[in-house]
């Protein structure tokens, strides 16, 4: 799988084809059948049978694809350039709305056979159920995975409603329950709101979870926050799992359990800027919900966060 190079096929040309035309592809680049192999698939997941709230995420990966017609090829504020490797859209899995313990298995199968032509895979949900067989499949290639985990809510609740285990709050327990990750260099980030009772942090840090919750973006700030990231995965390889529920309903309005007093999308896209250099193996950006936004504001802000996820795939070599 290339490097970069002149048989890379980037994003449809703005001046020749005008970005409202051309493929519905993610940022109108090709898809992984024309191009066969690419450096980084994104993967699109629409499943929203987890969800416990406001249901609708099985629109988002074509609302984060539809938000992408804006972006361009090079990130003057990291000197990225994401697309000189190759990455192409791998479509969406066909996972059944009925079964939400089939639909995992259909996930981790088409993520799996994604892996087989990428060396990594970018999701696009789809509600956070998606995270636990996403992670199945990147670990079986790459080990035990730190996590790197934005979200307001730390999903890792056990069960709801008389012992469901497999939900979009519940995907990290599982995974930690499963050995997926490695729990000395995981972390939850931008964690807010009001918690069930008094023993659910507790609860969580025991699984072995660390925390940097919501407030630290004002007491220490964006690149204070990405250097303890940094410092807690180490050189692990590390899986990235962003819920855009960890921005402000004011910036994310589209989402299926909003909670107010979250980040700006300039704070997110902050903190991602201050990670390069971490070994990226698999990422996925969630609970994109459509019917509630407006404007194509949160599809915009997932657009770019998943644009910000390929800049540090393509400024890290996370080793095959
Ligand atoms: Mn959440
Ligand atoms: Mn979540």
């Amino acid at each position: 799988m290339g490097d970069g190079g002149d048989s890379v096929i980037g994003p449809v040309d703005p001046m020749q084809v005008p970005r409202f035309a051309g493929p519905a592809t993610y940022a109108r680049l090709p898809a992984l059948d024309a191009v066969g192999k690419a450096e980084v698939a994104i993967l699109g997941v629409p499943f929203d049978s987890g969800v416990v709230y406001r249901p609708g995420a099985r629109f988002g990966p074509a609302a984060i694809r539809s938000g992408s017609r804006m972006l361009r090829p090079f990130n003057a504020w990291t000197e990225a350039e994401p697309f000189a490797q190759q990455v192409a859209d791998a479509g969406d899995v066909a996972c059944t709305p009925f079964g939400i313990e089939q639909a995992i298995g259909e996930i981790e199968a088409a993520a799996k056979a994604t892996y087989e032509r990428a060396s990594h895979v970018m999701a696009i949900g789809g509600d956070h159920t998606i995270a636990l067989p996403l992670l199945r499949a990147a670990s079986k290639r790459f080990g035990p995975l730190a996590l790197v985990h934005f979200d307001a809510h730390l999903d890792t609740w056990n069960t709801y409603f008389g012992g469901a285990r497999y939900t979009h709050g519940t995907p990290f327990r599982r995974a930690a329950e499963e050995g997926l990750l490695d729990l000395q260099r995981s972390l939850h980030v931008g964690t807010r709101g009001p918690q069930f009772s008094a023993q659910d942090l507790p609860d969580d840090a025991a699984l072995g979870f660390r925390l940097i919750d919501g407030r630290a973006i004002d007491d220490r700030g964006a690149a204070s926050i990405a250097s303890e990231i940094r410092e807690v995965v180490g050189d692990a390889h590390v899986y990235l799992s962003l819920d855009i529920d960890v921005l402000d309903p004011a910036f994310a309005p589209g989402t299926g359990t909003p909670e107010a007093g979250g980040w700006s999308s300039r704070e997110a896209i902050a903190v991602i800027r201050g990670l390069g250099g971490l070994r990226l193996a698999g990422a996925d950006v969630v609970e994109v919900a459509p019917a509630y936004d407006h404007a194509e504001v949160t599809a915009i802000a997932a657009a770019n966060i998943v644009y910000e996820l390929l800049c540090l795939f393509s400024l890290t070599k996370a080793g095959g």
